[in-house]
This record gives C-alpha cells, sequence and structure tokens, in this order.
C-alpha cells in the first residue's frame, strides 16, 4: 500500500477503520485504473503491429482501437480516446509517473492533470517531470492544478507577450443559443479584464441586499451584468452599489518592475501577463492592488487583542499569503472567504498574521461546529485534525517576507 504522502501528515496507528478500507480500496483502484492504462497501451501497439503495412493505417487502426475499448467498457469513443491518450503518454513519455500511479503514489486524476499541463510544453525536461511528480506525491488535486499551470506558465514565460499580443488579436464577443428561452453570451477577453468584470459584478451584486430579495448571488450577478450592458448604467441600483470598481491583485516581484528582468508579473488566480501591461496597472491610480514581492514597511501584522476586526492592510496580507481558503484541497479564492481567528477570539486568539486565515463559508462553518481541530504552524499554514484522526497540514500560496534585526530563527508568521 502507499505510504502517506507529505500533506498527509499523521495516520492513527491500530486496528483499520473504515476510513482506512477507504483509502485502502481508493489506493486498490488506482492501481488497477494504472493496470488498464498498460493493457489499453498494449492492445494498441498490438493492433499497429498487425496492421504494419502502410503509413496510413495507423489513422484507423487508431480508430479501430478506440471503438473497440468504448465498446468493451460501455464508455464513448471520446472517453476511450482520452483514457489511450493518456496511457500512451504515461507509458511511453512519462514512466516514472506511470510507476507513481501504479503503486499508488498518486491517483489517476493527478497523473491526468500532469500529463496534460506538460503536454502543453514543446520541450519537457526531465528534472520537470521530476518537479512535478513530487507535487503530485503531496498535494490534493486543487491546489495541484494550480501548482502545474503555474509550472507550465513559468516554463512557456519566455514567450508570453508575444503569445499575449496573438491572444489579445483573438478577442470576440459571441451569442450562442441556449434552451428553454436562453442563451449563452461569451466574451474572449484579456484576463485582467475578465477578472476586473466578474469583480465588479460581484462586488455590485453583494450589495444588493434588499430585504425579502431572495436572488442567488449568481442570480445577482447576471441581473447587474444584464443592467449595466442594457442600460449602461446603475441608477437602478442602490446607491451602495453605485461606483464600485474591482479589485484585481497583480504581483510584481519589485526587481522585475525596475529591470524589466526575472521572474513575471502575475494575476492572482489567472497567471503571468505581460511586462508592460503590469507596469501600466501598477501605474494606474486606484483599484489596482499592488502586491510587491517585496514588501512594503509598514505593513501592521498584528493588532493583537486590540481589535476584533483586523485592519484592512491586515485582511489583505493575510488573504494575499493564502490566496485561497485555507481548509484541506479547497480552491475558493481568498476574497470570497471568511477571514477566521484560528484560535478564537473568544479564547483569547489574536488578531495577528499568525492566527488569521480565509476560511470559505462552508469549511469556516465546518471549523467551528464539528470535531475537526484546526492549530495554526509557521509560515501561515494550518494543521487540521480530522474526526478520525487524520492530520492533515495546509500550506499558504505565498510566505510573507519578514525582515527583521532579531538574530536568526524561525518566521514567526
Ligand atoms: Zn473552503
Amino acid at each position: 500500500m502507499s505510504s502517506p504522502s507529505p500533506f498527509v501528515e499523521e495516520v492513527p496507528e491500530g486496528i483499520p477503520t473504515t476510513l482506512d478500507w477507504v483509502v485502502m480500496s481508493a489506493d486498490m483502484a488506482t492501481i488497477h485504473a494504472a493496470q488498464r492504462y498498460r493493457c489499453i497501451v498494449d492492445l494498441w501497439d498490438d493492433a499497429i503491429r498487425a496492421a504494419n503495412r502502410d503509413e496510413g493505417a495507423s489513422v484507423l487502426v487508431e480508430r479501430s482501437v478506440r471503438l473497440e475499448v468504448a465498446s468493451a467498457l460501455r464508455i464513448t469513443e471520446h472517453a476511450a480516446g482520452r483514457l489511450m491518450g493518456i496511457g500512451r503518454a504515461l507509458v511511453y513519455r512519462y514512466p516514472r509517473v506511470w510507476e507513481a500511479m501504479s503503486r499508488a503514489r498518486i491517483t489517476d486524476t493527478h497523473a491526468t492533470i500532469l500529463v496534460d499541463g506538460l503536454d502543453e510544453l514543446e520541450i519537457v525536461r526531465d528534472e520537470l517531470v521530476s518537479e512535478v511528480l513530487e507535487r503530485a506525491e503531496q498535494m490534493p488535486t486543487g491546489p495541484f492544478r494550480r501548482t502545474v499551470k503555474r509550472i507550465v506558465d513559468r516554463e512557456r514565460e519566455a514567450t508570453i507577450t508575444e503569445r499575449h499580443a496573438t491572444a489579445v488579436a483573438h478577442r470576440h464577443v459571441r451569442v450562442d443559443a441556449g434552451v428553454d428561452g436562453m442563451a449563452w453570451l461569451t466574451a474572449h477577453l484579456p484576463a485582467v479584464e475578465a477578472h476586473a468584470i466578474h469583480g465588479r459584478l460581484t462586488a455590485i451584486a453583494k450589495t444588493l441586499d434588499a430585504p425579502g430579495d431572495e436572488r442567488s448571488l449568481d442570480q445577482k450577478r447576471a441581473d447587474v451584468f444584464g443592467d449595466l450592458l442594457i442600460d449602461g448604467e446603475t441608477g437602478s441600483l442602490p446607491d451602495t452599489a453605485r461606483g464600485i470598481r474591482p479589485t484585481v491583485a497583480v504581483t510584481v516581484p519589485a526587481f522585475t518592475l525596475l529591470t524589466g528582468d526575472g521572474p513575471a508579473a502575475q494575476v492572482e488566480g489567472v497567471g503571468p501577463i505581460p511586462l508592460d501591461r503590469a507596469r501600466e496597472l501598477c501605474g494606474a491610480a486606484s483599484g489596482w492592488m499592488r502586491v510587491l514581492t517585496h514588501p512594503e514597511t509598514g505593513v501592521v501584522l498584528s493588532v493583537g487583542r486590540e481589535q476584533y476586526r483586523p485592519p484592512a492592510d491586515l485582511r489583505r496580507l493575510v488573504a494575499w499569503r493564502a490566496a485561497r481558503c485555507m481548509a484541506p484541497g479547497c480552491g475558493i479564492p481568498a476574497d470570497r472567504c471568511d477571514l477566521d481567528h484560528t484560535i478564537d477570539w473568544h479564547h483569547g486568539g489574536e488578531t495577528a498574521a499568525n492566527n488569521l486565515a480565509p476560511l470559505c463559508r462552508g469549511h469556516h462553518t465546518l471549523k467551528h461546529h464539528t470535531d475537526w481541530r484546526v492549530k495554526a504552524k509557521s509560515g501561515g499554514a494550518l494543521e487540521w485534525t480530522s474526526p478520525a484522526g487524520r492530520v492533515y497540514l495546509v500550506h499558504p500560496e505565498r510566505r510573507i517576507p519578514h525582515f527583521t534585526t532579531d538574530p536568526p530563527g524561525p518566521p514567526p508568521f
């Protein structure tokens, strides 16, 4: 059976519990899935060898095998084609990944994310496979997917400016018919604008909380979207909903900004953007939260027991550090989360960076009303202990850079 990955800190000893059986059967399913990939590739290879008559046969062989697999497994040909593609990639291009899967060190989903991500690159170095595989063995699928995206973006960074320019040229808006009198309005936009639009819709929608208004946030966002585009103004909305401008966090390493060289600028949750675009955003008056990886001094890291509500810059800092809900595997962005005092305020917890973490509403409720226990660890990490006694360590997306005149020691936050 697989050994626990570093995301799982501790598994209690003793007689297997029902949860242990869940884990073991999931591991067996993964091992069988690895074998299924291998067999599908073998089947395909046999068919290629048997038909080794002319070049053009290979496409037909592939189709024939695809139908064979789809019929035998009672799945769609599309799904069968996916299995064949992922299988071939694992067996021939990433054999170490197949190996890890066949030992249940990673799941089928991890393997699929890895293949899809790395296949976007023209050249995949061996060290890159090792780096991604190591993450796959440690992370839940949600954070792993984001990490792979970031690594792939980093690898493609060199050409981001040209690729972005080409992509921007393909921007468009279109309407597709839906059913039941509905339709899809899709806009393909530069990521910064798309997020700014979504951010503004969300911010305005959240102000619409008149008594008796039972619309969901999604419905309100859609209504505001229509109002703004059709009438071009927010006059029909309450005063509180006017003049809202979204915040899109752009992380620009200070060094890159100064020299034009170094790690690329990133839009939170989106990926790298061209440096001149980032410069433009950082020069803009307001509405853009600038997070320089070299922090501006004077940020309040703690107000102790002085006040329950964290000051704005502390909130921003804690949200920036975590980027997302700090529950295991959760992907809800920090700006849609509650800021939770890890040790309750009522139990003497301080309003400080080392006692605050964003939790989405669901996980916030879970923390307070179930037997899950949460402890703050160094570097902004949270240690979650499940009711079954399993311990998981959730790391924030980033660390707060720590500057001090004190003698070196472990960072306090
Ligand atoms: Zn959550």
